[in-house]
């Protein structure tokens, strides 16, 4: 079942998630519905914040690699930081470059139970920062300049209320390439 991806500014979105003290088939299947909605929205990664639920639960799919993550957490963050252009199944239309760690290590829990830890870099360590920042119910705009972040979201309500301008945001997004986090 795909799941309704919560936008901005619902403030679902705004919310610190909780821990998941154990690993359930309810948390299973949520992971599983979760992954449906990634692979049918064309993202890289979700977490369970933009459905509704507020639990530490992330699910990212980078070439070909498929991660379901509960309690995510960054233990080692690299000092080389890098930009890279970003946009967000929560934020639709709109996108800006952020700044992010190259290389991160991070630990959580397998959907069996089992502590896991991830050596990322690259496009895989940016799309674990964006969704673990997710759980904490930050967005990536809040690593823009306040210039340029009002600049983005007069943007982006100038899409959500003209229905012209969202099928043209909606083409663009589907000419993006690989940012839609
Ligand atoms: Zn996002």
């Amino acid at each position: 079942m795909e799941l309704e991806i919560r936008v901005y500014p619902d403030p679902v979105l705004r919310k610190r998630a909780e821990p998941i003290p154990k690993i359930t088939d309810e948390i299973r299947a949520l992971a599983d519905q979760m992954v449906e909605t990634l692979v049918k929205r064309v993202g890289y990664g979700l977490a369970a914040p933009q459905v509704g639920v507020l639990k530490r639960l992330i699910v990212v799919d980078v070439e070909d690699e498929l991660y379901m993550v509960a309690n995510p957490e960054i233990v080692e963050a690299g000092e080389e930081r890098v930009l890279g252009v970003e946009g967000c199944l929560s934020i639709p239309g709109v996108e800006a470059e952020v700044e992010r760690a190259y290389r991160v290590r991070v630990r959580g829990l397998t959907m069996d139970g089992e502590e896991v830890e991830i050596e990322a870099e690259g496009l895989l360590a940016r799309v674990f920062q964006h969704e673990i920042d997710h759980l904490d119910g930050v967005l990536f705009i809040d690593h823009l300049g306040r210039a340029k972040r009002l600049q983005l979201l007069k943007e982006y309500e100038r899409l959500r209320h003209s229905p012209q301008a969202r099928s043209q945001g909606k083409e663009k997004e589907r000419e993006k390439e690989g940012v839609v986090i």
